[in-house]
């Protein structure tokens, strides 16, 4: 069969590599029709993730049929139509038992990172029972595919962690899929504004049409004016509020700034906006260390949590895509053969020249 094998910084090759096997009784073998690319594999790609070792494939998202399955496998057999989890979780450990399937002493972040991943035409996945989804006839493979990690992670990472309530001011840094996971899932919990920023016009505009009260592109402006923009926006907000009285003080920044990007410039934008008694949720990937101003976070309360998806979440948001209340359709409008997956890594580490959001990576056959 063939993959999509990383060989050390910047490099990856579309190769011939052995077909994988069983090697566990909880393990089962996928036969992918549907893979994608994550803002996480061009940090891999670039160096900035240095745990991947060179020869592995790469991915972690994906939809597929069972091709065969160990002894101990009891939810799947072959022929089955499944969602890949971008997380392996044994469902028994102490950190599954504590919801944190991210961190399963037996799996968590394993595709494409610690084994081989779904950027192929098969793939081993282990502890499928618990890591596997059971594919609703009536969602298609590139409406699944979002299912595998962005929606989880702006859903778990940025929504919840941020614990967004009605009528909040909210900034979303970076409107890459993970971002515009974020918009979509955020718009559930009736935020008076949500504020996307990204220096790509094409996804800005996705963003617009997903629900986003206002776009910003930093490219065009000093910091200085960003933030005046975004103060622009969420007093115009409260303005048109007949519940908040017109002496009140203006809105010193947002009450939830969400890292979707992992930069260090953007962390900084998180901190320069944020509210007192505000709440930073970092999802970005950062391989670099950021500027963390302690002194000005803690005078203003702030909170800030980051992390790891652990996908959770998927049954649940996997019911909202089935019951049409999410349609996050407009993502995928870039669909390549998975021949072409080289391709696809260039038209989707570069929005602005091909407007592409998420790859819908399809197999030749
Ligand atoms: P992506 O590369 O498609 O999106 C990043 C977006 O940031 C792009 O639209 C880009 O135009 C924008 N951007 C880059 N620099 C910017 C800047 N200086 N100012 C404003 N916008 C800027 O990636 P994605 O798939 O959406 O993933 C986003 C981040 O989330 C990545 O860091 C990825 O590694 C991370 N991630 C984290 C988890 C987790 O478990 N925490 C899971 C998946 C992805
Ligand atoms: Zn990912």
């Amino acid at each position: 069969m063939k993959g999509l094998v990383y060989e050390g910084c910047g490099k990856k090759a579309w190769k011939s590599v052995p077909m994988p096997t069983i090697q566990s009784s909880t393990d089962a073998i996928v036969k992918l029709t549907a893979t994608s690319i994550c803002g996480t594999d061009l940090h891999i790609l670039k160096g900035e993730i240095l745990r991947v070792t060179p020869g592995r494939i790469l991915g972690h998202e994906g939809v597929g049929l069972i091709q065969s399955v160990g002894d101990a496998v009891s939810n799947f057999r072959s022929g089955d139509r499944v969602l890949i989890s971008c997380i392996t979780s044994c469902g028994k450990c102490l950190y599954c038992s504590r919801n944190l399937q991210g961190h399963c002493l037996n799996g968590g972040w394993q595709l494409g990172n610690e084994i081989d991943g779904t950027q192929a035409q098969y793939v081993r996945i282990p502890y499928a029972d618990t890591s596997l989804y059971a594919a609703p006839k009536a969602l298609k493979d590139d409406q699944l595919l979002l299912l595998s990690d962005d929606l989880p992670t702006g859903f778990e990472i940025g929504v919840r962690s941020a614990k967004i309530a009605p009528g909040e001011t909210v900034a979303v840094v970076g409107a890459g899929p993970v971002g515009l996971a974020v918009l979509i899932t955020a718009q559930f919990y009736s935020p008076a504004s949500i504020i996307m920023i990204d220096r790509d016009d094409s996804r800005l505009a996705v963003a617009e049409d997903l629900g986003a009260t206002m776009t910003i592109n930093p490219t065009k402006l000093t910091m200085n004016s960003v933030l005046d923009e975004i103060m622009k926006a969420i007093n115009a907000d409260s303005e048109g509020s007949d519940t908040v009285s017109t002496n009140q003080a203006p809105k010193p920044g947002v009450d939830v700034a969400i890292e979707c990007v992992g930069a260090p410039q953007t962390f900084d934008t998180c901190q320069k906006i944020i509210a007192p008694g505000g709440r930073i949720a970092n999802i970005g990937v950062h391989g670099k260390s950021v500027d963390l101003q302690l002194q000005d976070l803690w005078s203003k309360n702030i909170t800030i949590t980051t992390g790891l998806v652990s996908a959770n979440t998927t049954s649940m948001l996997l019911k909202l895509l089935q019951s049409g209340k999410m349609k996050p359709d407009q993502l995928i409008p870039h669909r390549l053969k998975l021949s072409q997956i080289e391709r696809a890594y260039d038209t989707f580490g570069n929005p602005s020249k091909e407007h592409a959001i998420k790859m819908y990576i399809e197999t030749d056959n």
